[in-house]
């Protein structure tokens, strides 16, 4: 907890208290899913029939219309909202001429017959644009009762762009994600606070991802018998067709999402994540005694690692599991044990790198090039880092699934947090992103370097298409919010910290929280109203910026002039209160009159620890409130002002700049640290002139 604001935290310590909970085993199941696709290689297409049951989770409400999203749509013209907000480009790639993709249902039908496919049509709920159509709903002949439940029997055949956004393919590389007609999420109401019941079905954006509810998944996923395939869950049948053809059947429970990859030329890597091999006894009980757990509480489980590698990636294959098993051991000893027998890394083929770095249950993509194979650039962790913070998604997004269309911070923000934590437990503190000729580089430092003055226009807590510019998505809801959560840990120290996240983990596992439920729980953790904080950061568009305004010490000089005392009046003139001076000054008796203006340049206002270094004595801190804009500090000491220091363990991570925090009154001893602050801030200033972030 290393000093912060110490009124604060003596609040907390008291306060926070081992909310021992158990881990929820399983999820309340809304769909079931059973999916039977074949892969056409020459045309790119998926051919799926799928049966869906689907239950009405409200207690009141009669639902007679479905909501689907086809998000494959997204990728049939340039009049989609996808394609008119991205611009036909997302993280660098482009998509490909005349690659569109899109997706048809060919039938739907429900259980009893009736034909729904002419009550088909699209909506628009985001921004009415007609020509959107990655939105269908269905009205059926009947209601489901409150409770009820429906099932359909779907046909679609599914065109896949070639990849730049997440799915589609290269050449004979294939990223089958969200490829089938999928139900958008029912909520009742009163669920993530909703006056009334209704769908949450978004168009699909540019910068949007995904919110689906719980359910089971069973596939069979045929493809040409040469093909390597992997998917989401436990591959439990494999069948081989005689035509050149094998239909491979993965099942899985618990989960909101079913993506799968095949690709000839895939090298197999399998690994076994062991709970009592890869973790020491020492480290299960560091663990629970951090939490408040009980050692059986944070106990971990095996879990089978598939990485599909490019075979030219294969001296990274280790890389690869060693980072897998980084995850699977930090994010499971911290948040609660990974619930799932089976993870699947998939390193994409080259020119499909669109397809990397993203997340699906059991499953994510991962990232890498050739160059990365050697020495010193094996030394930069991009390999590390995309891996553990795809896993990181199992637990922000996967198990506590908030919707990523408009609360995408929970998920990517509380994610980026964490895979820092990870990367610093598995790789050691300030090198997890590199470790390259000389330069250290961590986590915090990426995230500060995207922490830009000028970032004062967007609140963290937005619909994800309506950050301006679109690219402002990557800073509000990953780097900020994580810089927020960095800061929150610098005030109420790691343990609260831990317990806290540890907590809403489990509190949302297998359910859909929303922002107001993670505050809420910072609250009841810390016994504190944090209200103040997250009105600020996470609602407010406002930085924060501590720096010196001035500071000067100098001698005190004796008073000079005409003073009255009762009747009589006197003159001390310049000449004698000189030599006093010079006597005092002589005898050592000197007094020197210290003053420092501390400034908030940001209109955040944070509670912060300014430290004032006196010649000769242990630096001392003092507490301000930050409410002003500035606050002046005096003092007549014998000592003279050295040094003074505003956030002095650099623990409000979200200060735009930590080089203007602090000020040597002498210049010839100024020291050399702060060069990695400076570093970094001509770095963020280069990234934001280059529009990187
Ligand atoms: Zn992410």
């Amino acid at each position: 907890m290393n000093g912060a604001v110490s009124f604060l935290v003596i609040a907390l310590i008291s306060a926070a208290p081992a909310l021992a909970q158990s881990l929820p085993e399983k999820s309340e199941p809304v769909v079931q899913y059973r999916i039977r696709v074949t892969l056409d290689p020459a045309k790119h297409q998926l051919a799926g029939k799928q049966t869906l049951i689907w239950r009405n989770p409200s207690t009141a409400d009669a639902v007679q219309e479905l909501q689907f999203h086809l998000y494959l749509n997204a990728f049939k013209n340039t009049k989609s909202t996808f394609m008119k907000e991205s611009g036909g480009q997302l993280r660098g790639d482009e998509m490909a001429k005349d690659a569109w993709g899109w997706i048809d249902v060919t039938s739907i039908t429900t259980a009893s017959g009736a034909d729904l496919k002419p009550t088909l049509a699209f909506i628009q709920p985001d921004d009415g644009n007609k020509d959107d159509q990655t939105v269908v709903k269905a009205t059926l002949p009947e209601p489901v009762p409150p409770g009820g439940s429906v099932t359909l029997e779907m046909a679609f055949t599914s065109q896949l762009p070639q990849v730049f956004a997440r799915t589609g393919y290269k050449d004979d590389f294939y990223l089958a994600g969200q490829w089938f007609p999928k139900l958008g999420v029912y909520e009742p109401a009163g669920m993530r606070g909703r006056e009334t019941g209704g769908w949450n079905c978004h168009q699909f954006h540019a910068t949007s991802e995904f919110y689906a509810d719980f359910g089971s998944y069973a596939v069979d996923i045929t493809v040409p018998s040469d093909y390597v395939l992997g998917a989401t869950g436990e591959r439990t049948g494999e069948r081989k067709n005689g035509n050149g053809t094998t239909t491979y059947t993965y099942e899985q429970a618990d989960i909101h999402d079913f993506a799968w990859t095949a690709d000839p030329d895939f090298v197999v890597v399998t690994a076994k994540f062991s709970a009592t091999q890869d973790v020491t006894p020492a480290e299960y009980e560091r663990i629970a005694k951090l939490l408040g757990r009980t050692l059986d509480e944070v106990k971990l489980s095996d879990v089978d690692i598939t990485v599909l590698l490019q075979p030219d990636h294969r001296p990274q294959a280790q890389r690869h599991v060693d980072a897998a098993k980084a995850g699977l051991k930090w994010y499971g000893l911290w948040y609660g044990r990974y619930p799932y027998k089976t993870l699947t890394v998939v390193d994409p083929a080259p020119g499909a790198f669109g397809a990397g770095g993203m997340e699906y249950p059991t499953f994510i993509t991962a990232g890498s090039a050739w160059l990365f194979n050697r020495w010193p650039f094996d030394k930069i962790r991009l390999v590390e880092e995309v891996t553990v913070h795809e896993f990181g998604h199992q637990f922000w997004y996967g198990m506590v699934a908030n919707n990523e269309f408009e609360e995408a911070w929970l998920d990517e923000g509380l994610n980026t947090w964490s895979t820092g934590k990870a990367m610093v437990a598995a790789y050691g503190a300030d090198a997890t992103i590199m470790e390259f000729l000389g330069i250290r580089m961590g986590d915090r430092d990426m995230s500060r370097a995207s922490n830009d003055p000028m970032a004062r226009y967007n609140r963290v807590l937005a619909d994800s298409w309506d950050y301006t510019p679109p690219g402002a998505y990557g800073f509000y809801s990953y780097y900020k919010p994580s810089l927020v959560l960095s800061t929150l840990e610098g005030y109420i120290g790691e343990q609260a910290m831990a317990r806290l996240m540890r907590t809403y983990h489990e509190r949302w596992r297998f359910k859909h929280p929303r922002s107001e439920d993670f505050f809420t729980l910072v609250n009841e953790v810390t016994g504190q109203d944090w209200s103040w904080y997250f009105d600020q950061v996470i609602r407010g568009t406002d930085i924060v910026d501590y720096d010196i305004g001035s500071a000067r010490t100098r001698p005190k000089r004796a008073a000079r002039g005409v003073f009255d005392e009762g009747a009589r009046r006197g003159t001390v003139s310049d000449t004698d209160a000189a030599a006093k001076d010079l006597e005092a000054e002589r005898a050592k008796k000197q007094v020197y009159e210290s003053i420092v203006v501390v400034r908030r340049s940001g209109g955040v206002k944070l509670p912060v620890e300014v430290a004032f270094k006196f010649e000769g004595k242990p630096a001392e801190r003092q507490s301000w409130d930050g409410r002003e804009p500035t606050k002046i500090f005096r003092f007549e000491r014998p000592e003279k002002l050295e040094w003074v220091d505003v956030d002095p363990d650099r623990e409000i991570a979200l200060d735009v700049n930590w080089v203007n925090n602090g000020r040597r009154l002498e210049r010839d001893s100024r020291p050399a640290a702060n060069w990695t602050a400076r570093w970094l801030f001509l770095l963020q200033n280069i990234f934001t002139t280059l529009g990187l972030l």
